[in-house]
């Protein structure tokens, strides 16, 4: 028997072991490669050649070593004790690794990525004799200081009846807490990466996601259950608009994957991410975060698997009916890796180098995202809001993997490194940004009345703004009539007053939807109240006092009643 799970490495190069002698093997099966029994899973068969892309370091690993089939696929384990925790991409706790081996971490380690000796505190929501099936709620655990894990029936179990549920008390994830006609069920369980948890319906997203950023809410907001892109180039400011997404979206959990190049980029995020603080509780937002961390010398096919094991474990929360919000960083790393591990299959290149399933692939992920209707009898919502960074070389939004990213995101939030330059921030360029989500209704119910059409002769404005600029670099603002030096300055009052939004001012980090609707109405009134006085004859300066373009100034710093009573 033993000699069917034991085949042999032929050949090794880079993150690819070709192993043969293995009849039984199937596609996306994990395999144990070498003396020292690294991770790898089948990513090809041909033949009797079994291609492996092996998730840790294989040098000094060679032909004739011995390969084990294990008969299970790449998952993640899924239960209490994910939240606060750091992994790398294949779901394993980067403190035990780096505890177990020094910050070099060794290879063929098993590290469990729950902790299995844990107590948890359950409360049972169910009794015994209860009919229960897929998704159904059998009790909760108070996971961290403010947050709820659902302990769900898993997708693959069978509908039935509840035959002994446990008391409340304290168990492992380990111990049997129910059991369904036979099936014992524990606290965890493990679902493969690959595979989009089901769900009963993907719905119309029809909220939106409130970030408090203006520029986004406002002008490119993202759906509850949307998705969005961003590019990141250096110094743009790309960290304080992941972070303020992070502290501020309206979600309750998050999913922060970093595909880091730089091994400092990733030191960086794994030292600032459990230093921020959760505005909301005042307590480390880490304590509603998973963090995945592909370290540089991680091998690239680790990072391959990382946003996968990242967006399971998002649709892990999603089906407890949470507003989950996954951030990756950036899946140009992700793509990289997968042109690498193509390269080395020989497939036949695409674009740039990039494989012909890049496409695919990219759509495939972000259809994870959505709005859903979650299994269980209560019919309760899910929300999964997925976010990718995109780091195009030398800010060429024409490359591959930006151009497949903007094909399947409906929101393009433009970072620019000319803006950030100029010390406007968030640097999102809202001449080159768009969201295609169709919110209008939303929108008009928590802001206010002709939401969206304040929003539209805003970003008119703006338009004009830019249109105009060259005119006036050639001729000069006098140049122009009273109406365009009019709207020139109502555009710099938007830009200045409204867009520039200071994530370090505890006042100005954040804004509600009502406040950003008073701010841009009372903006937009001014502005068409001006134009008609031009027409009557009145100078642009006796429209703007210099009392109304302080009180401009000094909106964002005031509360949202006075704003009203001010208008
Ligand atoms: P990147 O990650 O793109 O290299 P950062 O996010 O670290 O850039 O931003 C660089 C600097 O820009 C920050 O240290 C901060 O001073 C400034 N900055 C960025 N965004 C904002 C913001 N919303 N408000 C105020 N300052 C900002």
């Amino acid at each position: 028997m033993e000699n069917n799970n034991k085949g042999r490495i032929k050949r090794v190069t880079g993150p690819l072991v070709v192993a043969e002698g293995l009849p039984q093997v199937k596609m996306a099966e994990i395999l144990r490669v070498g003396e020292e029994k690294i991770i790898g899973e089948v990513i090809r068969i041909e033949g009797d050649d079994v291609y492996v892309q092996v998730y840790e370091d294989t040098s000094g690993i060679g032909p004739g070593e011995p390969v084990f089939l294990t008969g299970e696929s790449l998952a993640v384990e899924l239960g209490p004790g994910l939240m606060s925790s750091i992994y790398d991409g294949i779901q394993r706790p980067l403190k035990d690794l780096i505890k177990e081996s020094g910050s070099f971490i060794a290879r063929g380690i098993e590290a469990r990525a729950l902790n299995t000796e844990k107590k948890w505190d359950f409360k049972p929501l169910k009794k015994k004799g209860d009919k229960v099936g897929p998704g159904d709620i059998l009790g909760e655990v108070q996971e961290t200081e403010f947050f709820i894990h659902k302990i769900m029936v898993p997708p693959n179990i069978e509908e039935g009846e509840l035959e002994s549920i446990a008391d409340k008390g304290s168990y492992t994830i380990e111990e049997v807490i129910a059991k369904i006609s036979k099936q014992e069920i524990k606290m965890a369980h493990k679902w493969p990466i690959r595979q989009p948890r089901p769900a009963k319906e993907k719905l119309l997203p029809t909220e939106a996601l409130i970030t408090g950023q203006r520029v986004i809410d406002t002008f490119f907001p993202v759906a509850k259950g949307g998705t969005g892109s961003v590019p990141g180039p250096f110094g743009s400011g790309k960290t304080v608009v992941q972070h303020q997404f992070a502290k501020w979206a309206d979600a309750d959990v998050i999913i922060f994957i970093g595909c880091g190049e730089r091994g400092n980029e990733m030191t960086d995020l794994l030292n600032e991410f459990p230093e921020i603080k959760d505005p909301k509780t005042g307590r480390p937002l880490m304590e509603r975060t998973v963090l995945i961390a592909n370290t540089s010398n991680m091998p690239v096919a680790a990072r391959e698997a990382s946003i996968y094991t990242g967006i399971t474990i998002a649709e892990y929360f999603r089906d407890m009916g949470y507003s989950v919000a996954l951030l990756a960083d950036s899946t140009s790393r992700w793509a990289e890796a997968l042109r690498e591990i193509s390269g080395r299959l020989e497939e036949m290149p695409g674009e740039e180098g990039y494989p012909a399933y890049l496409g695919s692939r990219t759509a495939a992920f972000y259809e994870r995202a959505g709005c859903f209707k979650c299994q269980g009898s209560d019919d309760r919502k899910g929300y999964l809001t997925v976010v990718g960074a995109v780091s195009p070389p030398g800010g060429d939004l024409s490359e591959p993997v930006t151009q497949n990213t903007l094909r399947v995101t409906k929101v393009f939030w433009a970072l620019d490194s000319a803006l950030a330059y100029k010390r406007h921030f968030p640097a999102i360029n809202w001449l080159n940004s768009y969201s295609l989500y169709d919110l209008k209704d939303f929108f008009e119910e928590k802001g206010g009345e002709n939401f969206n059409d304040y929003k539209i002769k805003a970003m008119e404005v703006l338009q004009q703004e830019a249109a105009l600029e060259e005119i006036v670099r050639l001729i000069g603002v006098d140049a122009l009539s009273l109406k365009d030096q009019f709207l020139l300055q109502m555009s710099k009052i938007i830009r200045e007053d409204f867009l520039h939004q200071n994530a370090f001012l505890d006042v100005d980090s954040y804004t509600s939807i009502k406040k950003q609707y008073l701010m841009i109405r009372k903006i937009v009134d001014v502005y068409e109240e001006g134009l008609r006085k031009i027409e009557q004859g009145q100078k642009i300066e006796d429209i703007l006092t210099p009392s109304l373009r302080e009180s401009f100034s000094k909106m964002k710093l005031a509360e949202e009643e006075k704003l009203n009573e001010n208008i």
